[in-house]
């Protein structure tokens, strides 16, 4: 095993969650990539807009779905209460979403950081508060398998969309799935934790991770925390930083 600053502190991890690596922090624990459990948010960070947006919109059938979407802006109901009346405005087959799903391009680094994290032996995690049926159909059609998906989950009746939430946190209604969830199991224990996200869904799980690729309102979000993260614009910069560490 390597011999690393934090390794010999007990607790020294969970200490600097709470603070936040930047990249020369990351240089100076000498960190290096089997150490790392990496999670991935997607829309609009492995995808380069919000596809669950965008498909709310292109197949509802009336506007109901905005004023759930303000609503949840304001902070009035959670993640879980607006997604499902959502889903009740939308109309859509298998096949027609499947079609539709067909025509959203994911960020061409993606790959090539999974091919970093996988020659380092690091297995991705994309958690996500869409829908893990949209986001399996998207990665198969960009030919990227492999990736463990936690996301909540939909049934597909006829042109019904049903909505169903297995990583829920009933003490909590904010998210529809609890993202921070994973980074606090039994498998992140003694883990540099890497977070890549970009939105509200991420704001809980990111003050959980020690290394947080950040941007747009997550970026704001960690900014007002006092948080250090990493800035990033796309994957690129991801990449960039994680093939940095691919010394240990
Ligand atoms: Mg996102």
């Amino acid at each position: 095993m390597l011999e690393t600053p934090w390794l010999q502190k007990t607790g020294y991890l969970l200490n600097a969650a709470a603070a936040g690596w930047d990249l020369d922090d990351l240089q100076e624990q000498r960190v290096a990539l089997p150490q790392c459990r990496v999670f991935f948010d997607f829309d609009n960070t492995i995808s380069s807009f919000d596809v669950l947006d965008s498909l709310i919109e292109h197949f509802a059938i009336d506007g109901q779905w905005r004023v759930l979407e303000q609503r949840w802006v304001a902070g009035e109901i959670g993640s879980k209460e607006c997604l499902r009346g959502q889903l009740r405005s939308l109309r859509a087959t298998r096949e027609q979403l499947v079609d539709y799903l067909a025509t959203i391009r994911i960020d061409p680094y993606f790959k090539r950081i999974l091919d970093v994290l996988k020659a380092q032996g690091v297995h991705p995690l994309i958690v996500s508060d869409s829908f893990s049926f949209l986001i399996e159909t998207i990665l198969k059609h960009h030919d990227v398998h492999g990736v463990r998906i936690l996301a909540n989950r939909l049934r597909i009746q006829g042109d019904r969309l049903i909505p169903s939430f297995p990583y829920e946190n009933p003490a909590c209604c904010s998210c529809a799935h609890c993202k921070t969830s994973h980074l606090r199991n039994e498998d992140s224990l003694g883990k540099v934790l890497v977070y890549v996200g970009d939105g509200r869904s991420d704001y809980c799980a990111s003050m959980q991770a020690h290394v947080v690729f950040a941007k747009d309102s997550l970026a704001e979000h960690l900014e007002q925390k006092g948080k250090k993260f990493i800035g990033y614009s796309n994957l690129q910069d991801v990449y960039e930083a994680l093939k940095g560490l691919n010394h240990g």
